[in-house]
């Protein structure tokens, strides 16, 4: 489905590290947190452990505690609503816009409306790359007195209103696991204005430990949330490759677009909205309501081309199905999103060929997965 970008010159920045003497808490760390701030105008970045780590830290400065309601999307990857209960607090789903994928900021409006002073933070996600509406979330939010809070994990590069994604609200956080964008293997960072939260984030990452970083001095409860020296050391270097990264994942998803643009019962990603711009994350086409989703996959698979429905709703995890309830027609477009989806493989070195390939199997996975007509009085098959 992905693979990373890896280079020669990536490999010897991090041989570079296991050749010093600091493995964990050395200066490639601070080297990969400025090198981001100057590369995308963030007045600060502090590099994590995960992206999950990021936010969960994000929503401990936003004073997010047990009972708060977090608003956040139903159609996203499961960390950004566990966030909230790891502070015992409640994540209040709304659903999406049909197009983008992301939170629908009228239904956000809504919720900010109906909840009104519990909401502490609203958590809208960047999904697969695509800029969410943060010019009316964050003054909906504003006027209700809740912070936002960007999960930009998948988004690193992509634009809002002119401006980087994640300095946007309170705080935005990006997440470089594998399949993303850029990677470190595992690791994560958050970018903010505050320079009083930022100092709090480098304290709750090396188990709450004060401003100074004193040997074994704990001022509050924090947690192993560091990055070390050779995850930060992969993400010095990718950054520096971070424009040939982006472009060569834009130039695979033209090519997906040309070869699938005009093929039938396929609904392909949306273009930008005027001023922001998409870094592509993975490719997510929609199948008509007439095409088998799930029959299409088989298809795919048994044609050796691996593809994922994308996302699978988080309100409908077994977690949080038993936890509060949910049983499905809760956020119907979201889970009619989630039903007619599908991930091709994607990742920037993937050949015209190979892309080819992936369209031609797509077509005839689709032709062969089409639902038959209802006859006359029947029910569908
Ligand atoms: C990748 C991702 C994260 C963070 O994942 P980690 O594996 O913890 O780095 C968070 N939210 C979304 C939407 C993601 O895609």
């Amino acid at each position: 489905m992905s693979a990373p970008d890896v280079q020669p010159e990536d490999i010897a920045l991090v041989d570079e590290v296991l050749r010093s003497p600091s493995l964990s808490c050395g200066p490639m760390v601070e080297r990969f947190e400025a090198d981001w701030c100057a590369r995308f105008g963030a007045p600060h970045a502090v590099a994590v452990s995960s992206g999950t780590a990021g936010l969960h830290l994000a929503l401990i400065a936003a004073g997010v505690t047990s009972g708060d309601l977090v608003i956040t999307s139903p159609f996203s990857f499961v960390a950004s609503a566990n966030v909230a209960l790891y502070e015992r607090a409640l994540p209040l789903f709304v659903d999406i816009d049909p197009v983008t994928f992301n939170l629908d900021p009228a239904a956000v409006a809504d919720a900010l409306a109906r909840a009104a002073k519990s909401v502490k933070v609203v958590l809208p996600v960047h999904v697969f790359g695509q800029p969410a509406a943060m010019e009316r979330i964050v003054r909906d939010a504003d006027r209700h007195g809740a912070l936002v809070i960007e999960d930009a994990c998948e988004a690193p590069g992509a634009q809002s209103g002119g401006r980087p994604v994640g300095t946007l609200g309170a705080a935005g956080v990006f997440g470089f696991y594998p399949n993303k964008q850029m990677t470190t293997g595992e690791g994560g960072l958050i970018v903010t204005r505050s320079s009083e939260w930022a100092r709090l984030f480098r304290s709750l990452r090396n188990q709450g430990r004060d401003d100074d970083g004193t040997w074994l001095r704990h001022v509050r409860l924090g947690y192993n949330y560091r990055l070390d020296e050779m995850s930060a050391a992969l993400g010095v270097a990718q950054l520096r490759r971070f424009d040939e990264l982006l472009a060569s994942r834009a130039r695979v998803a033209g090519l997906y677009r040309e070869r699938l643009q005009n093929m039938e019962g396929v609904t392909l990603p949306p273009s930008e909205p005027d001023g922001a711009r998409r870094s592509w994350f993975v490719y997510v086409v929609r199948l008509t309501d007439d095409v088998d989703r799930d029959a299409a996959m088989a298809t795919l698979a048994a044609a050796g081309v691996p593809s994922r429905p994308y996302f699978s709703p988080i309100h409908l995890q077994p977690l949080y199905r038993e936890r509060f309830g949910y049983r499905g027609g809760e956020f119907p477009v979201a889970e009619a999103v989630a039903r007619t989806t599908l991930a091709l493989p994607f990742h920037g070195r993937l050949t015209s060929g190979q892309i080819d390939y992936v369209a031609e199997c797509l077509a005839d996975a689709i032709a062969g997965a089409r639902r038959r007509p209802a006859r006359s009085t029947g029910a569908w098959t």
